[in-house]
């Protein structure tokens, strides 16, 4: 339950749209009284995700999940429940100061602290590249590659220095534990259990996540002191870092990739800072891993458009252009940029001028000639067994396309430049098989539980429950919550029954932490009744439940009939169950009949 008051949870409800918001994020289409859209949470080409203007919510029928305007925020933005909140009430207009209690969640505040240990980490760093003398090195290397002092204040770079516990002690004097500095990564332990340094004699630069947090540390090795470590050292990951999720320099670019819709994607932290200090700052470096799902998704709220500068040898190409497959299953628009050999975005941009290198991304190659290009350098297209393998590595990424028009536009260029007709190219497209390196894992929590055990009359009546309060009084008077076999229905009736005040579904939702139940109430309330007389389905499915339940008592009850007169004795037992046992027919005998 959130420590929020249910009165501000309730106004932001009531200011905010929960079809503004989502559709801010993702493109709704109307249909009907709801909107639809392809689901951001799991992959699918048809949209089974509904977003509910009258009862703003939200419900994916593909996978499952659902839940009111916070849910959306949290799972979307990845924020905890606070966060969501705090981002909905600004949007709102509605002022509120959190109260602080106690039982805030722990991860919250295990989370809170280690962006402040990375954060006064990355002061002691900043600190020691600015004042202290043996930092010089890292003055001279840093503008030796053309940094100016602003940047090197925006990017809050820094410099570690030789001594193995000086961030260490730093953070203890702030009252840091042993425990937190390894845990935010920043220190290590060794194996006497001593504390110490994870970077010296390096340069440091921070990792912000999107919204300008410090998370972790790149930190490189200055040629002059090298001592044989590798060129760069990482944080871990940890709570708050997560390679997968981070695009360095994001939080810096976003509204810049906004503004001219497209993305380019370098490899390193000078790649990204160097280019960005030039003017070009719709970039975003991707720090040598490969695309995820959630880096996309990141991206694609900003932009469907990237340009990838490829700095990889020949050796490299193929396995990194099959590195961007889940770009184009994403549906985003790839363009390549191909630098000259020996040549990185931070040394272009220093040869070259940030024109040279904004010459060089207007003529980026997209995906497909790119690759065509790189097969046609390798294989002969006059020698059959040749031209198949191009075909085959072309298809395969035709394949991932899901635009029809675009990859019938692809097909029809590889036909013409292998000379192979386009029916038998769309015979051989047919055989390729989607790999599966890159198969989303489905949250499939989502998919057991609560709607199995369910029956469609318990499911039925909760709906026309949310859909009419008179429901609710007149269930709380002809049907307990005990008499739902439901476990999860049980739960809800009983919230509805005893909420003081009639209470709208979507503050329900805002109650309830389970996910599943979430999901189920969502399904519930998004599911259109296409009921006529309400009324009637309302008696029929209490009599219907209560048919149940009774049946269920009758099968018991039978039951300790046969053992009691296995025990043979206890007769005045066996009468009472047998009295019992005829009532509970009779009662039955009512139910059927009123079918
Ligand atoms: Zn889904």
């Amino acid at each position: 339950m959130s420590r929020i008051p249910e009165q501000i949870l309730e106004d932001i409800q009531q200011r905010l749209d929960i079809v503004e918001i989502v559709s801010s994020y993702i493109p709704l289409k109307r249909a009907g009284r709801n909107f639809k859209a392809c689901c951001p949470f799991h992959h699918e080409k048809t949209g089974s995700f509904i977003v509910s203007p009258d009862k703003q919510i939200f419900h994916c029928f593909g996978c499952g999940v659902g839940g009111d305007v916070f849910s959306f925020l949290m799972k979307y933005e990845r924020m905890e429940f606070p966060e969501a909140v705090k981002m909905l009430a600004d949007k709102a207009g509605i002022d509120f100061v959190q109260e602080k209690t106690k039982d805030s969640s722990q991860v919250d505040s295990v989370s809170k602290v280690l962006y402040e240990v990375n954060e006064l980490a990355a002061l002691y760093f900043q600190h020691i590249l600015v004042k202290d003398s043996q930092a010089g090195i890292a003055r001279k290397y840093l503008s030796g590659r053309g940094l100016t002092p602003e940047s090197i204040k925006r990017f809050r770079l820094g410099f570690a220095g030789a001594q193995w516990d000086g961030l260490v002690l730093f953070l203890r004097k702030k009252g840091i534990s042993d425990a937190l500095l390894v845990r935010s990564g920043v220190a290590l332990k060794s194996s006497q259990g001593k504390v110490y340094d994870r970077f010296r004699n390096r340069v440091m630069f921070p990792i912000f996540n999107h919204r300008g947090k410090i998370i972790g540390f790149g930190g490189r090795i200055l040629e002059s002191t090298d001592t044989g470590g590798p060129k760069y050292v990482n944080s871990p990951e940890t709570e708050i870092y997560k390679k997968s999720k981070t695009l360095y320099g994001f939080n810096f670019s976003k509204e810049f990739v906004s503004k001219q819709n497209y993305c380019v994607v370098v490899e390193g932290y000078l790649d990204f800072i160097i280019p960005f200090q030039a003017g070009m700052k719709n970039l975003v470096a991707s720090s040598g891993t490969a695309f995820t799902i959630d880096h996309i998704r990141l991206i694609k709220r900003y932009t469907s458009n990237l340009v990838i500068v490829f700095d990889a040898d020949d050796a490299g190409r193929e396995a990194a252009l099959r590195s961007l497959d889940p770009l184009i299953e994403e549906g985003m628009n790839v363009r390549i940029v191909n630098l000259e050999p020996g040549f990185d975005p931070d040394s272009w941009v220093r040869a070259k001028g940030a024109e040279g290198f904004s010459r060089s991304i207007d003529a980026a190659k997209n995906l497909f000639d790119f690759k065509l290009g790189l097969l046609l350098d390798r294989f002969k297209r006059d020698v059959p067994e040749e031209k198949a393998q191009i075909a085959h590595e072309m298809l395969s990424t035709i394949k991932k396309v899901s635009n029809a028009v675009i990859r019938a536009s692809y097909i029809k260029k590889l036909s013409e430049t292998i000379n192979v007709p386009e029916e038998a190219l769309l015979a051989e497209l047919q055989k390729v098989k989607v790999s599966v390196a890159y198969e989303r894992k489905r949250d499939d929590s989502y998919n057991q539980g609560v709607t199995n055990v369910s029956s469609a009359a318990e499911k039925m009546l909760l709906s026309l429950m949310f859909e009419n309060e008179k429901f609710i009084s007149q269930g709380k008077e002809s049907i307990s919550c005990d008499e739902f076999k439901d476990p999860t229905i049980k739960k809800i009736t009983k919230y509805l029954y005893e909420a003081k005040e009639a209470t709208a579904p979507v503050t329900i939702l805002s109650k309830v932490n389970d996910p599943e139940v979430k999901s189920f109430i969502s399904s519930l309330l998004v599911a259109d009744l296409g009921i006529n007389d309400q009324q009637k389905s309302f008696d029929d499915c209490v009599r219907k439940i209560k048919k149940d339940a009774v049946k269920m008592q009758i099968t018991m009850i039978q039951k300790d009939i046969n053992r009691a007169a296995q025990d043979d004795g206890d007769t005045e037992k066996l009468h009472g169950l047998y009295k019992r046992f005829h009532l509970l027919k009779k009662e039955l005998k009512i139910y059927e009949e009123g079918n």
